[in-house]
């Protein structure tokens, strides 16, 4: 799963990408509305977390053009405090949630979650594929009750994977959704990653589908 963060305070900005990036995200950051318009449109992100009041475009004016150029992506906005209006000019303007600064960066996290899982069509926090449980929530992987430790590659990897559980996943959009921009990615190194989740969990839980990627599938 892979985030972008769009803030320009400097502080704020390095807490959030530090806290995202321990929660098992590939992250990217943009301090101004410029930057954070083109990644927006050329990137594929599994959600957005958007300050408002930015340098050069505003927070709203990116919304605005990422929803009419069909970015779909979960956007969860940052208001100023007491800043109603805000609030309802950035869910009117295709926002999916807000938060009111200062916040709780578990309660950010815990949102981001929800709007993970919504726009994945999945209804459970914890996702199970047979006797597999991922828990986005402590980042842990069981299998048959006992702890599998993972690097985040394999944890973004079969997180993706069981986050798109109903369908095949590509090699490329495995690719575009584990690693943060200027990452050298090459799409070898997810047939590396599969390999190794393989031996981790055993080889039966990953399905590879030839010539379209994979899917998960529950052994049992
Ligand atoms: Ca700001």
């Amino acid at each position: 799963m892979r985030v972008l963060v769009v803030e320009d305070e400097v502080s704020l900005a390095k807490q959030l990408t530090a806290a995202l990036r321990r929660a098992g995200y590939a992250v990217d950051h943009a301090a101004d509305g410029e930057g954070a318009d083109l990644l927006g449109h050329d990137e594929n992100y599994d959600a957005v977390v958007l300050d408002l009041g930015l340098p050069k475009v505003d927070g709203f004016s990116l919304l605005r053009r990422w929803r009419e150029a069909g970015r779909t992506m979960p956007v969860l906005v940052l208001t100023a405090r007491g800043s109603w209006h805000e609030k309802v000019r950035g869910i009117d303007g295709g926002a999916d949630d807000y938060m009111t600064k200062p916040f709780r960066m578990e309660e950010l996290l815990a949102r981001l979650r929800a709007l993970i899982r919504r726009s994945t069509g999945k209804i459970n926090p914890e996702l199970r594929c047979g006797s597999l449980v991922l828990d986005p929530r402590s980042g842990r992987v069981l299998l048959e009750g006992t702890e599998v430790n993972l690097t985040s590659h394999e944890f973004r990897v079969l997180s993706y994977l069981m986050h798109h559980s109903q369908r095949i996943v590509s090699q490329s959009e495995l690719t575009e959704h584990i690693y943060s921009q200027g990452f050298d990615r090459d799409s070898n190194t997810v047939e590396v990653f599969i390999a190794r989740l393989r031996r981790k969990i055993g080889p039966t839980f990953i399905e590879t589908v030839r010539n379209l990627g994979y899917r998960m599938k529950d052994p049992a």
